[in-house]
């Protein structure tokens, strides 16, 4: 994956006539950290868990980005989210370079005190790799604020004094944010309703489906919901339901709490259950993939009927479909800024933590909405003044304020 990620790097350099180095610098990550988990078990057995931590480049600050708890996590999935993460950031304008790190599990297969222990010897591992100037945590999937905690307290164990700084999205008792939760997809929303003039998409005629149903999917669909969007498709891990009535995001939480998955929760009209590729198939104005990458590939992209589509996940969809779906009119709003939200909340946390003062939500809130909506505007802007997709634009937003750090500490190491 990194592979094809390097290419929109490739491509917005050349369209910027950059610097040779910056391109030579950005090829590969600056480091990465690979260990085994070594964790005693429930029944006594010990089991070995592969993790990562990357820091794919620091030149605008300290590297910055979550933590993934997935079965299929690998080495080039955390250096491709973590090269991600240093664009998105500098889409963001935060002070911050981009770093990731993942462990090798399944967390449904885990007790609660098991992923404890994973969540603790994780930061024993990585330790002296993190810090509040160096590397900074949060949480991505399947890690939540519940595990922050844990992982937080290890590293303050480690250190001997309270360090709440090198970890964001901590829960609010513990040195967290208000507007930390939501932030992911309150990010998204700001981004898709700062566009609905230029894209011509009126909230109370527009049908969405939401692929994922975690926390960036829920909020993004609740929060649509909440200002008129009809919500069409929603769909988790394990399948997804359909009305074109309508769905209330709040019941299909509700259904999903008690049963385990949003398959059999009702809607407004006649609700029927889906698969996760029909979910993406769905006839709806926007699709918000909200999961995994790679969801979209020249093998669905044919039949993806959204005009819009909003990346809420980190590369959901595949070089190919992306080039496939730009041709045929599809207009995509890339994940570099759609999804940006969750780490602009996270650096507004760390900026708490150093400072000791606290902010109220309708602060957090005013500060995501400018930074979304000055960010979307500029990459808006270049999409139209220099003829690029949505994404070249990001990508050339990003890199223009990523070389300029390079380029400002002079090219002659
Ligand atoms: N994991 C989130 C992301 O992919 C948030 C990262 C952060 O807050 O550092 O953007």
């Amino acid at each position: 994956m990194l592979a094809n990620a390097r290419e929109n790097l490739r491509a917005a350099c050349d369209q910027l006539n950059i610097h040779p180095d910056v391109y030579e610098e950005l090829k590969w990550p600056r480091e990465t950290l690979a260990v085994s988990l070594l964790i005693r078990m429930d029944d006594g057995s010990r089991r070995a868990f592969k993790a990562w931590r990357c820091r794919y480049n620091d030149r605008r600050g300290p590297t910055k980005g979550g933590v993934r708890f997935h079965p299929n996590v690998s080495l080039d999935e955390i250096e491709t989210l973590s090269f991600w993460m240093t664009f998105k950031c500098a889409v963001a304008n935060l002070p911050f370079g981009g770093g990731k790190g993942g462990v090798c599990v399944d967390t449904k297969q885990l007790s609660p005190t098991e992923l404890e222990r994973v969540s603790r010897a994780y930061i024993e591992a990585f330790a002296p790799f993190i810090g509040p100037d160096h590397d900074i945590l949060a949480p991505d999937m399947y890690t939540n604020g519940i595990v922050i905690a844990w992982m937080s307290d290890e590293y303050s164990s480690i250190t001997g004094q309270p360090s709440p700084t090198a970890l964001t999205g901590k829960p609010l008792a513990f040195g967290g944010t208000v507007g930390r939760v939501d932030a992911t997809a309150r990010g998204g929303y700001y981004t898709l309703r700062h566009l609905e003039a230029s894209l011509d998409l009126d909230p109370d005629k527009s049908t969405v489906a939401v692929q994922g149903f975690g926390n960036v999917g829920y909020h993004c669909a609740k929060l649509l919901h909440a200002d008129g969007y009809k919500i069409v498709g929603i769909s988790d891990s394990s399948g997804g339901v359909y009305d074109a009535d309508g769905l209330d995001p709040l019941a299909v939480m509700q259904h999903k709490h008690e049963t385990g998955s949003v398959q059999g929760a009702k809607g407004h009209g006649e609700t029927r259950d889906i698969s996760n590729a029909e979910l993406l198939e769905a006839d709806c104005d926007v699709l918000v993939p909200a999961a995994l990458e790679r969801q979209i590939t020249a093998e669905n992209c044919d039949r993806i009927k959204a005009r819009i589509i909003l990346e809420m996940a980190n590369g959901p969809l595949s070089p190919e479909a992306d080039r496939a779906l730009t041709q045929n009119g599809h207009i995509i709003v890339p994940d570099i800024l759609a999804n940006a939200g969750g780490v602009t909340v996270s650096h507004l946390e760390w900026v708490q933590n150093r400072s000791g003062f606290y902010w109220d939500e309708s602060r957090v809130r005013d500060h995501l909405k400018k930074t979304m909506e000055t960010e979307t505007r500029a990459v808006w802007t270049l999409h139209n003044e220099m003829d690029l997709t949505m994404r070249e634009a990001a990508y050339i937003h990003g890199l223009r304020r990523i070389a300029e750090s390079v380029e400002a500490r002079g090219t002659q190491a």
